[in-house]
């Protein structure tokens, strides 16, 4: 009977082993994963250099792949939002 109870403690030392090592992993990969992977796609260099444009009407700073573009007399102008747009185009025409 003692062997049977040694080996029985060896099985729950084995899972408990198991389970804590299983949890230790599922720590260690949930923190290291925001810096291999999550900040990677967050922050791309394009996003980092990218440059920020100001909106005429509002006077806003957009990043430039969020604005939005307008072609006006050979220059590119950068709108905030579809009202800002509007806004300028309705200037325009009064003009
Ligand atoms: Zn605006």
């Amino acid at each position: 009977m003692i062997t049977f109870f040694r080996l029985l403690r060896i099985i729950i030392f084995a899972v408990l082993f198991y389970l804590l090592f299983k949890n230790l992993y599922k720590i260690f990969w949930k923190h290291k994963r925001p810096n291999l992977f999550t900040n990677k796609k967050n922050k791309p260099p394009q996003i980092k250099e990218e440059q920020m444009k100001k909106d005429p009407i509002c006077g806003t700073y957009i990043p430039e792949s969020q604005a939005i573009k307008y072609k006006h007399e050979n220059e590119v102008l950068f709108f905030c939002s579809e009202n800002c747009k509007e806004k300028f185009l309705k200037s325009e025409k009064n003009r």
